[in-house]
């Protein structure tokens, strides 16, 4: 591996937002500071220096009905829904002034919960503020249409928010996946209790006192800290919870389905993917391996879009994954607030744990383990946190485990195709689709590659980009709905028609 970065500017600043250790938090229930009603407690845990801090409310199931209740009187008796567009579009550029203001904070309250690299994590809380002033943009822009239908009739369609949201949230990117369900719910009316994951509770709470800041009012937003089981569990099941947010794992997502099924509930999911990154013989092969490291090393691999399938043409296969392995080599590990660092440590033991299980499931598998597969203790930098190095199996089967479960970890699977057909073939063979590359310099083939393969982002000569108005959303098992984009407002609005009779008589039981 490289050498650390000296760069140690970053190291110095963040001193001033590490985590106080014994702080304990409160969570917001109808725009007060809360403990649980047990008193109980969680704490987070460090992954780069591998120990815990700070104790969280572990709410109850009483706490999470008291929250319910304080959205609902939000919604249905405070006006919350009825308030201008252009009130609530204010509100969200405020969010994003305050954002801005504290994007440094944000991004290093998310690293000493979940390891993930400053690099990436000041760009996605910068992003947040941009992102809630083009959603404040849509709020303005919410109109329904005149339909010309009957004579003798007027009839027009208004959009109307859903109502509570249950925002149910992972911990590899909290703030970026809780801001893609939090922004439009608050642009189109809706009130929201948040349950992050009991990985970054902290950071989600910090957002939320900035919502208050910007001046949204009490039972808007709310949120309970807490695990899945019983916390999580409490809010998708509740009766008063009109839709579910959620973003998680494919089981976690059957799990929403089926709580909000007794009540109709409404219910949109992000959830795993297992995309494929699919390199022609005509690409670029330098650029190639970089996109596919981005694609599986990037965020220590723990991203829902990860191209953790990476399909190579026979006749460059060898060449690719030797440089692949080349490359991936001269990666550098290390402390996330070094800017110089390639890949942070795996962001908890049981994701540490299920990563390793992984590369003895591969090898029992009969794949070849190219590079890594161990956990990293080579330097003093990587020796107390839960590091994996980045990980090559070549010769993988499509229909093994390894290339057919989620793994979420800096792990790639290098799997053989012949030619066109047979890389839609192993690309489509999946149960997800999420995401999927092209890498090639023939435009024709990569225009048909994007109309053929089955998932909810297609790159070309690109991975892992995304903006916040571009929608992003799964085929098959990897959601429902999509997030992001004009489209994401629809998803927390009912459209309802309305018929207007200009005649002022009824014809029915009439001679
Ligand atoms: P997870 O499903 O374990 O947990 C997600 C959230 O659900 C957490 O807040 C958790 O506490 C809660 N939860 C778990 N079980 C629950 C239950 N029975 N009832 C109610 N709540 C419950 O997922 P994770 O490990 O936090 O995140 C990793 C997963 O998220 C991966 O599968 C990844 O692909 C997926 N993900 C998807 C996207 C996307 O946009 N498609 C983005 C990021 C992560």
């Amino acid at each position: 591996m490289k050498q650390q970065s000296q760069d140690t500017h970053v190291n110095q600043e963040v001193h001033r937002f590490a985590p106080e250790t014994d702080r304990e938090y409160k969570m917001l229930i109808d725009g007060e500071w809360v403990a649980a009603s047990s008193n109980e407690t969680f704490s987070c845990h460090d992954p780069y220096e591998d120990r815990a801090w700070g104790k969280v409310p572990a709410a109850t199931s009483e706490d999470v009905d008291r929250a319910v209740q304080a959205a609902r009187r939000a919604f249905d008796q405070d006006g919350w829904p009825q308030t201008s567009p252009t009130v609530r579009a204010g509100m969200l550029r405020k969010l994003g002034d305050l954002i801005e203001e504290n994007a440094e904070e944000l991004a290093l309250i998310q690293i000493h919960e979940n390891g993930k690299l400053l690099s990436e994590m000041l760009a996605g809380a910068r992003a947040l503020a941009g992102h809630a002033r083009y959603v404040a943009g849509l709020a303005e822009n919410i109109h329904g249409s005149t339909i010309h239908s009957h004579p003798g009739f007027t009839s027009y369609t208004v959009r109307e928010a859903v109502g509570v949201i249950a925002a149910i949230t992972p911990w590899n990117s909290p703030l970026t996946l809780l801001s893609w369900k939090l922004f439009p719910a608050l642009a189109a009316g809706c009130t929201i209790v948040i349950k992050p994951s009991e990985v970054t509770p902290t950071s989600t709470l910090r957002l939320a006192e900035l919502c208050q800041q910007a001046g949204f009012p009490k039972g808007v937003v709310n949120v309970v800290t807490g695990f899945g089981l019983p916390t999580g569990a409490a809010l998708a099941n509740h009766v008063g919870v009109d839709k579910i947010a959620f973003t998680g794992s494919t089981n976690g997502g059957k799990a929403m389905l089926a709580a909000a099924a007794p009540r109709i509930g409404r219910a949109t999911l992000e959830l795993g993917g297992k995309s494929p990154n699919i390199v022609f013989a005509d690409a670029d092969l330098d650029d190639a391996v970089h996109g596919v490291m981005g694609g599986i090393f990037a965020a220590t691999g723990q991203s829902c879009m990860a191209g953790s399938r990476v399909l190579v043409e026979d006749s460059v296969y060898d060449e690719f994954a030797k440089r692949l392995a080349e490359a991936a080599a001269k990666l550098t590990l290390g402390d996330p607030l070094d800017p110089g660092v390639d890949v942070g440590p795996v962001a908890c033991r049981n994701q540490f744990d299920k990563v390793l299980s992984y590369v003895e499931i591969g090898k029992a598998e009969g794949a070849h383990l190219l590079a890594g597969g161990v956990r990293d203790t080579s330097t003093p930098l990587t020796a107390g946190g839960l590091f994996v190095q980045p990980t090559i199996f070549t010769e993988v089967s499509n229909s093994s485990r390894l290339a057919q479960e989620e793994i979420f970890g800096p792990v790639a699977s290098l799997i053989r195709f012949s030619n066109e057909d047979h890389a839609v073939q192993i690309a489509n063979d999946a149960d997800f689709g999420l995401a999927a590359a092209v890498w090639t310099r023939d435009v024709g083939l990569a225009h048909r590659m994007v109309k053929r393969v089955r998932a909810g982002t297609v790159w070309v000569n690109s991975y892992r980009v995304i903006h916040y108005a571009v929608p992003f959303g799964g085929f098959k098992q990897s959601g429902i709905g999509r997030e992001l984009g004009a489209e994401a407002l629809d998803d927390y609005m009912e459209t309802k028609s309305v018929w207007i009779n200009e005649s002022n008589r009824q014809q029915f039981g009439r001679r």
